[in-house]
């Protein structure tokens, strides 16, 4: 016999013979671990089992079948859950129903298929009738059950059912469902069986065989084209597998002593420690999250069920102290009895994720590490993202539900489709909805922000945008959607596809036009978290900057110094555009001196700025990189005007443009290699920044000053340069007669000199590595052209990420780690940073952190996020 077979494949929960518990999520998933805890813990949940995910793994292996140990093992649950339940799956007098969900280790909301009511048959019905005294609700639990399964496990799509629900509706004159009697819900379950009927399917009568293929169709929704984009979003493995958790019914529709809803131990939106939560009387599971009733705020339950409140709020307290996070409950009340259905970790905004973090650490329910493992890089990410100006006049056109907040301008788009193709086009999106269903996924995830006009504060556009951190304002009634015209009628205005909107997430608010955006201002807890975060990282967090305006930004949170200064944006100014231009332009080596003297003022002036403003921190300084080309002007009016402007002719711009022209600019000649042709560039470079440097001493301003040359390949190209820089400095200083304190690296982002490091070295005090350089040099992948067809790498699985986004570790992270080897080998204390992209991203962090880099550098805005990814490394992988 294989292990796989000797392995236990369903695990009972619901009273003391309960199997699992909560460590056990990898094999559970997260459903079905925490309902064996809250039976380990005495909370009422109905009886039920857990089929672990290592049968989904073996379902798919086994060609999509359930083996016979499986089924042995479903049957025997069964049984043990009508013991404890005294009834019978299938029976006509006492029946047993099912629920039937899926559960991954971390939970997908409404991701993968649900059947509620399985075991219904045209027998079993009228023992649910007897059982509940409602011929009423046995029938609507039968046509429900019908329309779950057909749509899930048959296949057909459920509007049909739908319309003909509405058709009944229509003709009888009744707007709810509930307002329909037995009779008619028994002529819904004939027209149901006649659409099964006529798609050529069978509706299954025997239980068990309900079960085997409802079980099926969970697994085979981990496969779904929802579930797999959802995974590729949040970055969970495909071959994790999803368990299922088969669960006896609770019925929250037999009356107004019953009821159902959603709860958070605190507010998920921003954080504060208070019950929040909605329900519904007399309603069966989704109704809630569906948006076609409006649920009721769960305060007011106090006020009808006052006992089952009190009941309620002394699990969620406990629940909270047991897990030590924030949980998400769902809980049904059958005939004033109350049940917890599912308790987890619940989703909350980058805002709460902080506000819970630190609040309970000062409750001293966790410690300072935890917390800082509980919030994620993408959050603090969220969170930066601007808000729009309270201070801007705006004309309001309609207020929902402040679902999520933020703010997004966008054009309005109508389906999730043109929701990823625009975005893809570079345009930014909002996408408007009647309600979203989990098929939008795609779509919510392109789109900046999302609208609807149905559906409460935990109806699926709300929490899926809550969770990917998506500015939304939901349940917005005012809004007539027409999808199919693509139009959007807000009172007596029109909205046409592609026309601009403005939503406020944080007011529910939405906004006529482009509505002005303010920066992000951070909060007292923010602020906190990132302290802690400073006390624990060892890496050090410089940032890329060259403006003032950037560099301010990333003194403001915490950056360590420049760890990249691209000098040739420096150039792009206006006014300074022409003299650099001239200097391309110039016939002579002279005439090219001329030229650079003018723009030597500009850059020293810039480089003091930043000296000044960050005194005593090291300031990376990379010499000119991009090849000259770039800066010259490729309009006939412009080249007109350029003529005019430094005295040439048109025709003389034209040639030099046409000798400047290369196939490959990227591998042509740019970086180090301008310099080598041209070394009065760098001469010039090296000046401006001595000078500044020694200006800002003589104001009593430490300077630290490194000096970097860009895409070196062969170490003689360094030494070459160096010789010049070095010489340029000594010549001022001398002249001066001062001392300064400087050095001299290089980029390492041309493979050839990663190979050969321990060369590079010896000319070296520091590597920064270019990992945009690096990657694209490594893979032999353009950097400009390549988001044409990544995506469909990604699509097709051939990559798990874009590598110009997350550092490839395997195969760029292998260069880096020789080079590193290679360089402190020849220099023990060679300092060592990365200033490409990824030197912002989380995961990149870590990998900066474990292969002992002095620093990462990044755009500022993305400072918060180094920080936090440096100390979770740290704390994850201590020395
Ligand atoms: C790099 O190549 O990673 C880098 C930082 O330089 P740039 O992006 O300016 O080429
Ligand atoms: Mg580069």
């Amino acid at each position: 016999m294989t292990t796989q077979t000797l392995q236990k494949k369903v695990y009972f929960f619901g009273n003391k013979e309960t199997e699992g518990n909560r460590d056990q999520r990898n094999l559970l998933g997260g459903k079905g671990a925490n309902l064996a805890e809250m039976t380990n813990l005495n909370i009422p949940v109905p009886p039920g089992f857990t089929i672990t995910t290592n049968e989904c793994l073996s379902y798919y292996k086994n060609n999509q079948q359930l083996s016979k140990e499986l089924l042995e093992e479903i049957v025997a649950n069964i049984k043990k859950i009508e013991k404890s339940s005294n009834k019978i799956f299938g029976d006509s007098e006492n029946p047993l129903l099912f629920s039937v969900r899926s559960g991954a280790r971390i939970s997908m909301p409404g991701m993968m298929d649900t059947i509620l009511n399985l075991g219904l048959n045209d027998e079993a019905v009228e023992g649910l009738s007897k059982q509940s005294q409602s011929e009423q609700f046995a029938w609507d639990s039968y046509r429900r059950f019908i329309q779950m399964f057909s749509s899930v496990v048959l296949e057909i799509e459920h509007h049909l059912f739908e319309e003909e629900l509405t058709k009944l509706k229509q003709e009888i004159n009744v707007e709810l469902d509930m307002d329909l009697s037995a009779e008619h819900f028994k002529k819904l379950v004939q027209s149901y069986k006649k659409i099964i009927a006529s798609n050529g399917k069978t509706f299954p009568q025997d239980p068990v065989e309900q079960l085997t293929l409802a079980i099926s169709a969970v697994f085979n929704s981990w496969e779904s084209e929802r579930a797999y984009k959802y995974r590729k979003i949040n970055k969970i493995p495909d071959h994790w597998g999803t368990a299922v958790n088969v669960q006896s019914m609770v019925f929250g529709n037999l009356g107004d002593d019953s009821g159902t809803g959603v709860c958070f131990t605190r507010n998920p939106s921003t954080g504060e420690n208070k019950f929040y939560g909605e329900y519904l009387v007399n309603a069966q599971g989704e109704d809630v999250v569906a948006g076609i009733r409006t649920p009721e705020e769960i305060e007011k339950l106090n006020k009808i069920m006052p006992t089952i409140y009190k009941e309620l709020v002394d699990i969620y307290k406990r629940l909270e102290q047991h897990f030590k996070e924030m949980q998400d409950m769902e809980f049904t009340i059958e005939k004033g009895k109350l049940y917890i259905l599912q308790t987890r970790t619940g989703k909350r905004t980058a805002a709460a994720a902080i506000k819970i973090a630190v609040d309970m650490e000062k409750e001293k329910l966790i410690d300072k590490e935890t917390a800082l493992l509980r919030v994620t890089g993408d959050q603090l990410d969220q969170l930066l993202h601007p808000t729009i100006d309270p201070n801007a006049k705006v004309s309001v056109l309609a207020k929902g539900l402040p679902a999520s907040p933020g703010a997004a301008v966008g054009q309005l788009v109508f389906n999730a489709d043109d929701a990823e193709k625009w975005t893809g086009e570079g345009k930014q999106v909002l996408l408007i909805r009647e309600e979203t269903s989990p098929e939008d996924i795609g779509g919510m995830h392109a789109a900046c922000g999302i609208l609807t006009a149905r559906g409460g504060m935990t109806s699926h556009a709300a929490v899926v945008a809550r969770g990917m951190g998506k500015c939304c304002v939901a349940g917005c009634q005012t809004l007539q959607i027409s999808a199919k015209a693509k139009t959007l009628k807000i009172n007596d205005k029109t909205f046409k596809e592609g026309d601009y909107l403005s939503l406020n997430g944080t007011s529910g608010e939405v906004i006529e036009g482009k509505a002005p955006l303010q920066e992000v201002k951070t909060t007292e807890e923010f602020t906190k978290l990132l302290g802690w975060a400073n006390d624990i990282r060892r890496l050090k967090v410089r940032t890329n900057a060259e403006t003032e305006e950037d560099v301010k930004t990333a003194v403001k949170f915490g950056a360590e110094g420049i760890g990249l200064c691209r000098t040739e944006h420096m150039f792009f100014e206006a006014e300074r555009i022409d003299f650099f231009r001239e200097m391309i332009l110039a016939d002579t080596q002279e005439k090219r001196k001329e030229a650079l003297n003018k723009l030597f003022l500009y850059q020293k002036e810039d480089f003091l700025k930043i000296f000044k403003l960050m005194p005593g921190l090291p300031i990376t300084i990379r010499l000119l990189d991009p090849p000259l080309h770039e800066f010259l002007p490729h309009e006939e009016s412009q080249i007109e005007e350029l003529a005019k402007k430094i005295k040439t002719t048109k025709d003389s711009i034209k040639k030099k443009i046409n000798s400047l022209h290369e196939q490959n600019p990227m591998l042509g000649h740019r970086g180090c290699r301008l310099a080598i042709t041209y070394p009065e560039i760098y001469e010039m470079q090296t000046k401006a920044i001595i000078q500044a440097a020694i200006e800002a001493q003589q104001a009593n301003t430490i300077v630290n000053p490194e000096i970097m040359i860009p895409l070196i390949g062969d170490v003689n190209e360094l030494k070459t340069l160096r010789e010049l820089v070095e010489n340029t400095v000594k010549e001022i200083l001398n002249k001066n007669n001062i001392h300064l304190n400087y050095q001299i690296g290089t980029m390492i982002e041309v493979p050839r000199a990663a190979l050969m490091a321990d060369k590079v070295a010896s000319a070296a005090d520091f590597f920064s590595f270019g990992t945009n350089d690096l990657t694209q040099m490594t893979y032999g992948l353009s950097r400009d052209d390549s988001s044409s067809f990544i995506p469909e790498y990604l699509n097709k699985k051939v990559w798990k990420e874009d590598p110009f986004q997350v550092l490839d570790q395997e195969g760029i992270g292998e260069l880096i780690k020789i080079a590193i080897k290679k360089g402190r080998t020849q220099k023990s204390n060679l300092k060592i940073g990365i200033c490409g992209e990824h030197g912002g991203e989380p995961r990149s962090v870590g990998f900066c952190h474990r292969e002992k880099f002095d620093y990462v550098s990044c755009s500022p805005y993305r400072i918060p996020i180094a920080i936090l990814s440096a100390a979770q490394e740290k704390i994850r992988h201590p020395e």
